[in-house]
């Protein structure tokens, strides 16, 4: 037998052992070891695999605005829930807060995909600003000071689709990878991760087109939610 819980705003993501739970009951709040976030005790029993208990929600309490703000955490539990961000490469949680490792001497987005670092060679900066005061550099992959991944990857499949609109449907992966400076496998696996299409078959849409002109890419307008995580 396990007891059913929820996270504020939705299905929790991780199994969370009785014992952690203690004598809470429907309503109360705890946070989890794991991902560090509070939840919301619910009433349901089910049994779950291994003696977990899964978050669901209760339909009863209403969601907040967002679970990163359930309430104050302490400044222990607040480190805790980062370095879960951290850890988990959360893109969420870009722009909220910065990381930077001492060893290395480098700040980093949480959701920066270099190896993890080790817990506790990682700092936490509630602001840019806080995380260059350290003095160290900004990484070379993330780039904290300039576009998120996000924007990032958006920005290079818009400027892809301008030069193979600009080409009739005529360039190939591997000329528009070349005219922009990336490899072509690269410009492939972010093609598909934003626009869920390959530049081949992007191309062979526009050259479909009776009329290339007014083609428009649709690399950053009509992708809101598309972006892969
Ligand atoms: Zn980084």
């Amino acid at each position: 037998m396990t007891i059913i819980t929820r996270i504020a705003s939705g299905q929790h993501p991780y199994p969370v052992s009785p014992r952690r739970l203690g004598s809470a009951r429907p309503g109360h709040r705890r946070n989890c070891a794991k991902c560090e976030r509070d939840f919301i005790v619910g009433g349901v029993r089910i049994p779950v695999n291994k003696g977990k208990i899964m978050m669901l929600a209760a339909a009863s309490s209403p969601a907040p605005a967002s679970t990163d703000r359930i309430g104050p955490l302490s400044p222990v539990a607040l480190h805790r829930r980062r370095l879960a961000q951290r850890l988990a490469r959360d893109a969420d949680a870009d722009g909220r807060f910065w990381c930077s490792v001492v060893t290395t001497g480098i700040y980093c987005r949480p959701s920066c995909p270099s190896r993890h670092a080790r817990p506790d060679h990682i700092r936490f900066h509630d602001t840019l600003d806080d995380a260059r005061r350290t003095g160290f550099r900004p990484c070379r992959r993330c780039h904290p000071e300039g576009r998120g991944l996000t924007e990032e990857r958006r920005f290079l499949v818009d400027k892809a689709c301008e030069i193979i609109r600009r080409s009739g449907g005529a360039a190939t992966t591997a000329g528009v990878a070349q005219a922009m400076g990336v490899s072509p496998s690269h410009l492939y696996r972010v093609f598909r991760q934003v626009l869920k299409q390959t530049p081949g078959t992007f191309a062979r849409s526009i050259l479909r087109e009776p009329k290339p002109s007014t083609i428009r890419c649709t690399g950053s307008a009509s992708l809101q939610g598309r972006v892969a995580k």
